[in-house]
């Protein structure tokens, strides 16, 4: 007798949300992991949270906390073990060397103020990438940076943009592409990228690339996140190409904006979940209000 299947999951749908814990959530997050969490529902697919506290300065345990509360508040569910970032340096670093074994990276011992410097000098960031170009002091003068180093201080890993671009080139993988839900292919632009930090003086990764390293150590096919980020994805579909990982979908979600109509950061502490919930604002409201009811 043919038994009938029961409808399975769709393991092949993992979506995630991935906060950093520096400050309460507000609608913004919200409105991130309600999409996330709700595509995973719909597809019968798996909601993954990832905590992204690779800065241990600026991150808190009890935002963590507080993360998990909000999250549980808004009726999101979300599986066990939640990955931490700082439990897992050690899969980051791996990712440096492999690009150091293979010429993509230099070190970058330059201060921001000596970039400044630099960039105000040249008149305009000729390998300028979004909102902190870089000049390419270290990669053009690689003795000083030697030098600093060997008398003991601190350095960065920056991409050789450049040099990452030509090898893409010379194996045929250039150029490049990632998927937006909607829209089909976007090309990877060298513009939005430059010569990023991958590895930061005082934590030995960068949010680039933990966010590469560990979407595909956590097989998601969905990246559901701000349209804040979607010049970022020009980084990480690079990234990607370099260290041989697949390349998710991804979905840049409108950004809400606050009464000002200025975007929200965590600085406004009226609009964060913790203060609507005390105000007595329920997680079906705030549904309502973003337009997911
Ligand atoms: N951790 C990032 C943030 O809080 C989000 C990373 C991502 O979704 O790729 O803005």
């Amino acid at each position: 007798m043919a038994m009938r299947r029961i409808r399975e999951g769709n393991d092949g749908f993992v979506t995630r949300f991935a906060p950093s814990p520096t400050g309460r959530l507000h609608l913004g997050h919200a409105f991130s992991a309600l999409l996330a969490h709700d595509a995973a529902q719909r597809a019968g697919g798996r909601f993954l949270l990832r905590i992204e506290d690779i800065d241990r300065a600026r991150c808190r345990e009890e935002f963590v906390a507080a993360i998990l509360e909000d999250l549980a508040w808004l009726g999101i569910a979300w599986e066990e073990p939640v990955r931490r970032q700082s439990a897992h340096f050690a899969d980051y670093r791996a990712a440096i060397a492999r690009l150091r074994e293979a010429g993509l990276v230099y070190p970058c011992v330059c201060t921001r103020k000596e970039i400044a410097a630099e960039v105000a000098a040249a008149g305009a960031a000729p390998h300028g990438a979004g909102k902190s170009p870089y000049p390419g002091t270290c990669r053009r003068d690689r003795a000083r940076a030697k030098r600093r180093i060997a008398d003991g201080g601190p350095f960065a890993w920056r991409l050789d943009c450049a040099a990452a671009l030509a090898r893409l080139e010379s194996i045929g993988r250039w150029p490049l592409f990632f998927t937006e839900e909607g829209e089909g292919d976007v090309p990877v632009d060298p513009a939005l990228i430059g010569d990023v930090v991958l590895a930061r003086k005082d934590t030995p990764t960068s949010y680039h690339l933990s966010v590469v390293v560990d979407d595909a150590l956590q097989d998601i096919s969905h990246v559901i996140r701000g349209a804040d980020l979607r010049e970022a994805t020009h980084v990480h579909r690079l990234l990607q190409a370099l260290l041989d990982l697949p390349s998710p979908r991804y979905r840049h979600h409108r950004l809400i904006l606050g009464r000002d109509g200025r975007r929200l950061a965590k600085r406004d502490r009226s609009a964060t979940l913790q203060q609507l919930r005390a105000a007595g604002v329920t997680p079906a409201e705030i549904r309502a209000e973003l337009g997911l009811a």
